[in-house]
Formats: C-alpha cells, sequence, structure tokens
C-alpha cells in the first residue's frame, strides 16, 4: 500500500484507534491531519513525530469542520482520505439517560461524521478520488443495555455511509465502515474486570484487539487496492458477531 502523495485527515487522533491510524498512515509516507478535542499536549507531541497538521476542535461543530478542511486545503491543496474516528460514550440505562446524555453522543459520534464528510465531498469529488472511512462499532449492529445513544450513533453511521457511497462512487469516491468489537484503548479502560473477563470470554480469538488491529483495515480500505469496495461494513471484532 503506497500512501506517500496521500493527504488524510483523521478526526480524534490523539489516542486510541485515532492515533494508531494517524501513526500507519504516516509509516506508510502519508500527510496526516488529525483533529483533537482536549488533549493539546499529546496533539503537539503527535504533530511533531509525524510531521503532520494538528486542529483543536470540536467534531461536532460544523463550521470548525469546515475551517479545518479549509486550512488543510490551503496547506496541502486537498484532501484524500478521511477518517470518521471521534466518538465518546455517555453510558446509562434509557430510565437514567438524560437530554444531554443522547445529545453529546449523537452530536460526537454521528453528527460529527456528517460534519466532515460534507466538508471534504466536494473537494474529492472534483479531484475524482478520494476514500471515507466510519469507524462505527459492532454495538450498532447487536446493540448493549446502557449504551442505547451509542448504538443508535453507531447505526445511523452505517445508514449514512452506505447512502454516501450511493452518491459518491460514480466520481470515485468510496465510502466505507469500520465495525470494531473490543479494543484497548482509555474508553474501554473504565469498563470493570469483571465485565471485561466475560467480555474476553464470549470473543473466539479470546482477546481484545489492539488499535493497530484496527488501523490496518482502515489502511486498506483508504488504498488503491480496494477502489471496488464501496458501501461496505467491515466487522473487525475478533469473530464477536459474525
Ligand atoms: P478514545 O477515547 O481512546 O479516544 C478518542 C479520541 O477521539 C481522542 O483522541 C479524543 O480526543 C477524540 N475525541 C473525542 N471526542 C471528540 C470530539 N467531540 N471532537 C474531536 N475529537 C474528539 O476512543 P477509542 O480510540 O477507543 O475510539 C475511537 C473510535 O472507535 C470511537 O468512534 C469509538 O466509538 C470507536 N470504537 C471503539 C471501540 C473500543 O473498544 N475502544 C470499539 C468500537 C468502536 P481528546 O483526547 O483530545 O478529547
Amino acid at each position: 500500500m503506497n500512501f506517500s502523495e496521500s493527504r488524510i485527515l483523521v478526526t480524534g487522533g490523539t489516542r486510541g484507534i485515532g492515533r494508531a491510524i494517524v501513526e500507519a498512515f504516516a509509516q506508510h509516507g502519508a500527510r496526516a491531519a488529525f483533529t483533537y478535542r482536549s488533549s493539546k499536549a499529546v496533539a503537539e507531541e503527535l504533530k511533531k513525530k509525524i510531521n503532520g497538521l494538528a486542529f483543536q476542535c470540536d467534531a461536532a461543530d460544523f463550521e470548525a469542520a469546515q475551517q479545518t478542511v479549509n486550512k488543510i486545503v490551503e496547506v496541502w491543496g486537498g484532501v484524500d482520505i478521511l477518517v470518521n474516528n471521534a466518538g465518546i460514550t455517555r453510558d446509562g440505562l434509557i430510565m437514567r439517560m438524560g437530554e444531554s446524555d443522547w445529545d453529546q453522543v449523537l452530536n460526537a459520534n454521528l453528527k460529527s461524521a456528517f460534519n466532515y464528510s460534507k466538508a471534504v465531498c466536494q473537494i474529492m469529488m472534483r479531484q475524482r478520488h478520494g476514500r471515507i472511512i466510519n469507524i462505527s462499532s459492532i454495538i450498532g449492529t447487536i446493540g448493549n443495555a446502557g449504551q442505547a445513544n451509542y448504538a443508535a450513533s453507531k447505526a445511523g453511521m452505517v445508514g449514512f455511509s452506505k447512502s454516501l457511497a450511493k452518491e459518491l462512487a460514480a466520481r470515485g469516491v468510496t465510502v466505507n465502515v469500520v465495525a470494531p468489537g473490543y479494543v484497548e484503548t482509555d474508553m474501554t479502560g473504565a469498563i470493570s474486570e469483571k465485565a471485561k473477563q466475560q467480555l474476553l470470554s464470549a470473543i473466539p480469538v479470546n482477546r481484545a484487539a489492539t488499535p493497530e488491529e484496527i488501523a490496518t483495515p482502515v489502511l486498506f480500505l483508504a488504498s488503491e487496492e480496494a477502489s471496488y469496495i464501496t458501501g461496505q461494513v467491515l466487522g473487525v471484532n475478533g469473530g464477536l458477531y459474525m
């Protein structure tokens, strides 16, 4: 896979899966930009390490998405690959889930994908080439008690991606979804030891994924080699859901 001419934008690139994706693209020679919300020191360190661009902005902010993409175009002249990765959880059973828990999760996880896809799609259509990869979750397909907001946001990403794939295919732009299972990151760090053991015992490969194991399929879908794949959902879950 050769990304030496590619200009990449990853939302939520400072930690976990997003960071692994940013670093993997950079290792393959791409020019990588990423956004983040609060980890400024980490962002500065990563920006230097990859010699890329970093933008502190809330992925849920429509105007900020447009401005970020405009700045990347100013510096690099275009965007070839967008990875909508930024995401949060605000878990709770529906009886206790507040309106803000719902709004925050839907905005950070789903509206963000709309914001950035809209900001890049005209550029990609003009280039007659582009790749959009949206990071959903196994939870969007199988659901999870206590995660109705998160599951809705991740299922929403699938319908969004398939629609966009149909709109953009004729212009050389593919849109796909990667749906991880259980990945070792800060997001899953809060799960209790007991719940972790239960989850692990249900995974046929018997372990959690590393962030790098999610980054590799993302790079494949972003590559030239994946030019005939669009509108697909690739489960990367160790067999947890087949
Ligand atoms: P982490 O919590 O480890 O990292 C999240 C990253 O996203 C951070 O860089 C954070 O930046 C950034 N971020 C969060 N909210 C925003 C926002 N509103 N605007 C901009 N950046 C934001 O998460 P993971 O790496 O675990 O998850 C990444 C994606 O993968 C998410 O979409 C998640 O739903 C999905 N996923 C994760 C799974 C897992 O098991 N971990 C399983 C399935 C899917 P900052 O630090 O600056 O706030």
